[in-house]
């Protein structure tokens, strides 16, 4: 239904689903997960029973089953933004669902030793490096966790109370005390990855908390050099191209684009008849901001010239990267137990909410 090619919707969110395969326990009790939801990826349709009598069909851009290899789901998903990014225009990608379905696979899986389980994060960054390479293109990239309103750098957690800057200007998102990691090669990108997960495993210890509970946000920042040769030809120049490829005094410009890749917090509702108070405050923030992304996304998908980014910091941070001509991507993730009936049928709901 909705393609990025389609230059005539500028606000579309590409909006797929993905089931991850049964556990072992799974496998020996969960038989009836069928009945609550049958994927037909061919037509891109998912039948979710409603009750007993009823089920209702939804369509999706990508319908991925427990079988789908990570690089269909790269394609799928991520590469259309990706090359939006390598064109200039700024894009998200984002994984939401239960905390157990697979967004941290899905979107930040390392695959240190099997590159077929790479995720979108570690392809996403081959993609651009090998474009880098062959052009005057600059990589960056920065890691951040955001934990109840609070963003800490992934790439030193000694930073832990970073601040969002917007450009009252030009509306530029930017986070000025954050680690920003000029990446040279993959293995290099693999590294900083790397060291990332280790802080963010690390900074959950010692808060007592679990990694589910935070978003985690890839920023990878690219520059491309813009040569008046190359952009121009010999033709004479229009006033659209003149500034686009020499500022004043005929210093090369510079094209700037960014990529976010979100593994948001685990969507499930935490039960608030616990007396943990922690939880609790916690849980209100984990609502906080996915009910913000949730309106955040409604209101792109219905083609409002308001996108209300300003209620979380979390859609403070996507303001610049979605909407306008930016292209956003999310990608549901469920789980294939029948036990979880209520939170994947929210899940489904959202993405659908998103289309
Ligand atoms: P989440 O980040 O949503 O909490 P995870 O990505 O950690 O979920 O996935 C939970 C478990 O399921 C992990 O052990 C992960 O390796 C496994 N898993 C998830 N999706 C897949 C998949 N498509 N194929 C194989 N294993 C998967
Ligand atoms: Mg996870």
């Amino acid at each position: 239904s909705k393609d990025f090619d389609d230059d005539n919707d500028p606000g579309r969110v590409r909006v797929s689903v993905r089931v991850r395969p049964r556990n072992g326990e799974e496998l020996k009790s969960d038989a009836d997960f069928a009945d609550l939801v049958e994927l037909q990826p061919e037509i891109k349709r998912l039948k979710l029973r409603k009750n007993n009598w009823s089920s209702e069909s939804y369509r999706f851009d990508e319908v991925f089953t427990d079988t789908s290899s990570q690089k269909r789901v790269y394609e799928g998903v991520a590469k259309p933004v990706v090359e939006g990014v390598l064109n200039g225009y700024n894009g998200t990608i984002m994984a939401y669902g239960q905390t157990g379905t697979g967004k941290t696979y899905t979107v930040g899986k390392i695959g240190k030793d099997d590159a077929a389980e790479r995720g979108i994060m570690v392809r996403a960054l081959e993609d651009i490096l090998v474009s880098a390479s062959s052009a005057s293109v600059s990589v960056e990239i920065s890691y951040l966790q955001l934990y109840m309103e609070t963003i800490q750098d992934l790439l030193a957690p000694e930073r832990s109370n970073i601040s969002i800057n917007e450009d009252a200007k030009t509306g530029e998102v930017s986070v000025p005390g954050a680690t920003v990691v000029n990446i040279q090669d993959l293995d290099h990108f693999l590294q900083v990855l790397q060291v990332g997960e280790a802080n963010r495993h690390a900074a959950n210890t010692k808060m007592n908390t679990e990694s589910s509970r935070s978003h985690a946000i890839l920023t990878v920042y690219v520059r491309r050099a813009m040569h008046e040769k190359a952009e121009t030809g010999t033709k004479s120049r229009d006033k659209e191209a003149k500034p686009e490829s020499l500022g004043d005094k005929g210093i090369p410009r510079v094209r700037k684009s960014k990529l976010l890749i979100v593994d948001l917090a685990g969507s499930e509702r935490i039960n608030k008849s616990g007396t943990d108070g922690h939880l609790i405050e916690e849980a209100k923030f984990i609502n906080l901001s996915l009910t913000s992304l949730g309106k955040c996304i409604n209101a792109l998908a219905e083609g409002s010239s308001h996108i209300p980014t300003r209620d979380s910091k979390l859609t403070r941070l996507l303001r610049d990267s979605f909407g306008g001509s930016a292209r956003t991507s999310l990608i549901i993730t469920i789980g294939p137990s029948a036990r979880y009936h209520a939170e994947t049928t929210s899940t489904i709901m959202f993405g659908q909410r998103a289309m």
